[in-house]
């Protein structure tokens, strides 16, 4: 078989799969055990014998989608994951095909350019300064893209460590450095500082609100108190938005108290600086010009295939600073007519992530991604009202986001996780579950733009309906 006629197999699986999953034909979610999984897929055979194409490919696709998770289906509900516009995975397969690994300019012209300019404007949408080449450090910020935020939380980081401690590179990281982070920040942020030598223990709670936002006014006296200790901030970390509550810290005020105090602000976006697009929701991230570095991951709100973030820095030579290496098979004084993005990141070899976010934007416009954004937040404040209003439901804050959480108020925290657990045996919804605010949650990341209300609805009625079985 042709490249042309199992690509035709695929296509058409795919797009009936998808399909099939908006008219929510079939379960969301399925967990079979996984060795007769991997026996029904035939897996080691096929990897011994070959033969996987034709009618062996069409068999097999059918019993890998029938197990597939179906984010398609509007009772996808769980995890913040774009359920992408198609056309975006047509760029994986272009990339897949070409294979132009383009952390260097000559491996991969096209894919380059589609980063270089994807990254600008997202440096305008925070109100930065777009790239230019040749560089002009004087006058740009920077970027690169990378695979996913926690890799480019770290990163960011590791810019910041740059900057504060510029011998850490040669000596290592000192041990007086501390990280000043919400208890509520993603777990990437923690990781990251046991990823630098650093240790968990140098994450130092930012004082917060009731609802775990940080509260800007409390933060200098904590930085000024990690000066009297004889210890100094690496970066303050910012949520916009935090993954648990979907809350956004307050950037300006947050962004005042780190100038005065010449700290790194590293904002979080990975879920929430999509909201730049909107009109309507970008004051939520007021203030996000004044940070250091921002993570934007595209695999989330802009609705791109996962996986590709975005790491975004002021001052594009923090990230041209960040790591220091002797490859002289690639770092070499060059005159080329592009630009190498291989010294910004942990990757050598570099996927051409740019592609699938110019694909997600460019098949309907920004325009339409960010009426996207605007509608999936006003389905989660009428889900946050409609649960309100339900007897012995209790809502845990008002969305800023798509992102709602709830918990039925007689039932303690097992009760919520073996509620969730009957629900995914059923597999007919699929909603994830949360801590926060001392409390465990159900919580609905409403990523999918056909989920409605009625789903919603039909959702709580099905628990409901569990509670009593
Ligand atoms: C999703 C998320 C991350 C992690 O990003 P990945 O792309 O999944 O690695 C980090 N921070 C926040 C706030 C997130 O929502």
């Amino acid at each position: 078989m042709t490249f042309l006629e199992d690509g035709a197999i695929a296509l058409k699986a795919l797009h009936e799969f998808a399909e099939a999953s908006r008219r929510r034909e079939g379960l969301v979610v399925r967990q079979p055990e996984i060795s007769a999984l991997a026996a029904k897929l035939d897996i080691e055979r096929l990897i011994s014998e070959g033969g996987l194409q034709g009618e062996r490919l069409q068999h097999f696709l059918a019993d890998y989608l029938a197990v597939s998770t179906q984010l398609h289906h509007p009772g996808y509900m769980a995890h913040q994951v774009a359920v992408p516009v198609m056309q975006s995975a047509i760029a994986a397969l272009i990339d897949g095909s070409t294979n132009n690994a383009m952390a260097i300019y000559e491996m991969g012209p096209a894919g380059a350019a589609a980063e270089f300019t994807v990254l600008n404007w997202m440096l305008k949408k925070i109100g930065w300064r777009p790239a230019a080449v040749p560089a002009d450090y004087a006058r740009s910020s920077g970027g690169v893209l990378m695979h996913g935020g926690s890799l480019a939380n770290l990163t960011a980081l590791l810019a910041a460590r740059a900057r504060v401690a510029p011998d850490a590179w040669e000596r290592g990281t000192p041990g007086d450095l501390v990280i000043v982070a919400p208890p509520a920040c993603h777990y990437s942020l923690t990781r990251a500082a046991g990823i630098m030598g650093l240790g968990q223990n140098a994450i130092w709670h930012a004082p917060t609100d009731a609802l775990g936002r940080i509260d800007a006014g409390r933060l200098a006296g904590v930085l000024r108190e990690i000066g009297a200790k004889g210890l100094k901030p690496l970066a303050v970390v910012a949520n916009a938005c935090s993954t648990a509550l979907g809350l956004y810290d307050p950037l300006r005020d947050i962004a005042r108290a780190c100038r005065e105090h010449g700290v790194w602000l590293h904002v979080d976006g990975a879920h929430g600086a999509s909201a730049l697009l909107s009109p309507r929701l970008r004051h939520l991230l007021d203030g996000i010009d004044e940070a250091s570095s921002v993570v934007w991951d595209a695999h989330k709100m802009l609705r791109a295939s996962t996986l590709c973030a975005a790491l975004l820095v002021r001052e594009a030579r923090d990230l041209d600073q960040t790591f220091r290496e002797d490859a002289s098979y690639l770092f070499h004084d060059k005159d080329e007519p592009g630009f190498d993005f291989v010294h910004r990141t942990v990757e050598c070899t570099k996927a051409a992530l740019g592609l699938k976010v110019l694909f997600a934007l460019a098949y309907e416009g920004e325009g339409a991604i960010a009426a996207t954004i605007e509608r999936q937040t006003e389905l989660a404040k009428a889900a946050a009202a409609y649960l309100r209003g339900r007897p012995g439901i209790e809502v845990a804050v008002e969305p800023e986001t798509n992102i709602v959480c709830f918990r039925f108020r007689d039932g303690d925290d097992a009760h919520q996780l073996a509620l969730r657990r009957r629900l995914m045996d059923e597999g007919s919804f699929y909603i994830s579950t949360t801590e926060a605010l001392g409390k465990r949650w159900l919580r609905l990341a409403l990523m999918n733009p056909l989920t409605e209300l009625s789903d919603i609805e039909a959702l709580v009625a099905r628990l409901s309906a569990l509670r009593k079985e």
